[in-house]
């Protein structure tokens, strides 16, 4: 094992904080490396600043600013095999699902680089007004400094959908990574840290949601928090907030469904419903968990999909087959295992996995895991269980498959596959979710937007929305 890692960047300079914690790696459950973490005087020194340098990079030109975020894509380039490599024994994903989320990270930059470039020319735009004694123009600045807080699923991925809109729109930032999946996102620091941003406009501090996030929620000097992580922790996040009225952007848990309509691609739906529920491990708030099948498709859907689901290769993720890896650790391991079996006790038939595979004695593995008429008020039908858990549910009617996906306190996104396309768009216009996906798998591009209804988001992020959340709107009307 290596010496311990800084986990600070303060104001330009790679530090050291005070606890070390130990980086796992969840597919061997061996120390990977340790890092040590920052706390509440971390947080304010960082806050400090990126206060100091605001003035200065608020006013930088969106070129200058969009030349820095294509140096950090072109730096993660080259850098693309050493971030997979790190993200797949941190996180337990396999090495080629890693490489989607680095290539996801050099889209995102290059994406708000472009978008930058396009920031000056359109700073100031003119409004027309019903009188011609005044003119008016508005315009769009910069938010301040901004606390960003990520989870573990997508490391580096989530930072990415914040960081670069944020430092596209002019704000200093303060980025808290997840304790738990530290090593890429340090490594991704590193690349940013060296494309030669004035100081103080980027920071990080590794750490704890209370030693760190909670801070950060609380400081009166960070003009808004960007915070993607679990209900529970974004409404805390929200709660201290709300003392300095400072802006949230929240992305949050999700029970999302995949709506398979009696005109289906049988076999396309197979892929897609093992795609939304198994990729990552299932530990997706974009997890597709209800599969709604039509009545007349369910039986045969059923036999394909516990043969796909079966034939997973659930492996360490640098096995050359593997097909899904493990979950980030122990906590998530035990939490999905024990909504397995609450499942079972709700009255739900468990038609395959359920438990880890035989082959694999160590690491958090789990396999792919089907069930079937699961009750409506269960645990399993209603909660988000970020696990590879599909719990399947036939209907009669559009209208019930609808009803029945929104029924739901979230509304992240949907899939609906049909080969009616008329009626495929009639029922992504009835769904309550901010994306929807037609015949097609869960792709994501920095031009479309990501969040969702009810209690999965407020705000949304990527494309000019992902900016927008980052600026301020400041109208001047002058007397003519
Ligand atoms: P989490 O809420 O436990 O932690 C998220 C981040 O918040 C971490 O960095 C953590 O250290 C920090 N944190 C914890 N307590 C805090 C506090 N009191 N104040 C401030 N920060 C605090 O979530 P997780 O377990 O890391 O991630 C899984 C969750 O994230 C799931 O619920 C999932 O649905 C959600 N998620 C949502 C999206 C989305 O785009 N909607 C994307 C990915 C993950």
């Amino acid at each position: 094992m290596s010496a311990v890692l800084n986990g600070l960047y303060i104001n330009g300079v790679w530090r050291a904080g005070h606890d070390v914690l130990d980086v796992i790696n969840p597919a061997t459950e061996a120390t990977l490396a340790q890092v040590n973490l920052g706390d509440a005087s971390a947080v304010s020194e960082a806050v400090g600043a990126a206060s100091a340098a605001f003035p200065d990079w608020s006013k930088s030109t969106g070129r200058d600013r969009a030349a820095l975020l294509r140096k950090i894509a072109e730096g993660v380039s080259a850098q693309r095999e050493h971030l997979m490599h790190l993200q797949s024994s941190n996180n337990g994903k396999p090495l080629f699902e890693a490489g989607i989320d680095v290539d996801d990270v050099i889209a995102t930059f290059e994406y708000y680089a472009g978008v930058a470039d396009e920031m000056d020319a359109s700073r100031d735009r003119p409004v027309a007004l019903p009188t011609e004694d005044f003119s008016a123009r508005v315009r769009r600045e910069p938010c301040g400094v901004v606390g960003l807080i990520v989870p573990w699923n997508f490391p580096m991925v989530t930072t990415a959908w914040k960081l670069a809109p944020a430092l596209a729109a002019g704000c200093c930032v303060v980025l808290k990574p997840s304790e738990v999946t530290p090593l890429a996102e340090l490594e991704l620091a590193r690349i940013i840290a060296s494309v030669g941003l004035p100081a103080g406009v980027f920071n990080l501090v590794c750490g704890t949601g209370l030693a760190v996030g909670a801070p950060m929620a609380a400081d009166p000097r960070i003009a808004k928090i960007s915070f993607t992580g679990s209900n529970a922790v974004g409404v805390q996040v929200m709660q201290r907030a709300a003392e300095t009225v400072k802006g949230v952007s929240l992305e949050l848990g999700g029970k999302s469904s995949l709506l398979v309509l009696a005109d289906a691609d049988l076999d396309l739906a197979v892929e897609l419903a093992c795609g939304g529920g198994f990729f990552n491990a299932g530990q997706m708030c974009s997890a597709t968990s209800r599969v709604l099948v039509a009545d007349e498709l369910a039986d045969e859907f059923l036999t394909r999909l516990q043969a796909r689901a079966e034939s997973i290769r659930v492996a360490d993720p640098f096995a050359e087959d593997v097909e899904m890896g493990a979950l980030v650790n122990r906590a998530q391991y035990q939490r999905v295992q024990g909504h397995i079996e609450r499942g079972v006790q709700a009255g739900a038939k468990l038609l395959c996995g359920g438990g880890r595979p035989v082959d694999l004695p160590h690491g958090y593995f789990i396999r792919p895991t089907v069930f079937t008429e699961v009750p409506l008020d269960s645990a399993l039908w209603n909660e988000e269980i970020f696990g590879p858990v599909l719990c399947v549910r036939s209907f009669t009617s559009e209208a019930e498959a609808v009803a029945l996906a929104n029924d739901s306190e979230f509304g992240l996104v949907a899939s609906v596959l049909s080969s009616n396309l008329e009626a495929a768009e009639r029922v992504a216009n009835a769904l309550q979710v901010g994306l929807v996906w037609i015949n097609a798998p869960q792709v994501i591009f920095p031009q479309t937007a990501w969040g969702g209804y009810k209690q999965s988001s407020i705000g949304r992020e990527l494309g000019p929305w992902g900016l927008q959340a980052f600026q301020e709107i400041k109208h001047v009307i002058r007397a003519v």
